[in-house]
């Protein structure tokens, strides 16, 4: 065989590699509950061992979902900087639906209005409530004396109504933060619409927490 010849098959495969890698970074989306779950914690597993490979977020990405989304998951977290949702799942532009609010409640017309579309138009499969250890909402709510007033108050309020039983408990703080969690996944699937997709194997609706130590999410 001719150096030159070798050379030539060399590069052929490389460009077939370079294929292959990207064609699996636009992997298929799950196509059922179960798998969306699982794609899930695998993101979370690589982003804890430092294998993330930040999936579908280039601008070939931009341009293939510029015309519509279809993400698999939604995920209703805490609007808290440290809780980053793409980034700690390892998922890319257009895969999932993230609806935040401060101490992720959903105890609103606004938001489950933004629930409903993920599950209603966008057909997600999965949909997490994802608390997060320090949560400074919950910790809020749950701290007695004097609060705060105007929209903060109000915020505070909503959250303090789903955690009542944990006032002025703040050496219980986890467990305020698990049950406020809880809360909303009951309230979630209190909507008959939202159970009946789940009866008919088309949705999974779980509670998720964040550890904020060590990056890691648990699925209850
Ligand atoms: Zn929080």
């Amino acid at each position: 065989m001719s150096k030159k010849l070798f050379l030539n098959i060399i590069g052929l495969a490389l460009i077939a590699m370079t294929f292959t890698m990207c064609k699996s970074q636009s992997a298929v989306a799950p196509s059922t509950p179960d798998e969306a779950l699982a794609e899930l914690i695998a993101g979370n597993e690589r982003y804890v061992s430092e294998k993330t490979i930040h999936p579908r977020g280039g601008m070939d990405r931009v341009k293939e979902t510029a015309p519509h989304q279809a993400p698999f998951a939604a995920v209703v977290g805490c609007s808290d900087s440290r809780v980053p949702v793409e980034l700690l799942f390892d998922q890319g532009i257009g895969d999932i639906f993230v609806i935040l609010t401060a101490g992720n409640n959903v105890n609103s017309e606004m938001v489950m209005g933004s629930v409903d579309y993920a599950i209603e138009h966008l057909g997600v499969k999965v949909l997490l409530v994802l608390g997060h250890g320090s949560c400074g909402g919950v910790t809020g709510a749950i701290t007695e004396g004097e609060h705060e007033h105007g929209n903060i108050g109000h915020l505070l309020s909503t959250i303090r109504n789903d955690v009542s039983e944990y006032v002025g408990k703040t050496d219980s703080l986890e467990a305020a933060i698990h049950h406020h969690a809880h809360v909303q996944v009951e309230r979630i699937l209190s909507y008959p619409h939202v159970s009946e997709k789940i009866e008919k194997g088309e949705l999974l609706v779980k509670q998720a927490y964040y550890d904020v130590n060590t990056g890691k999410v648990t699925i209850y």
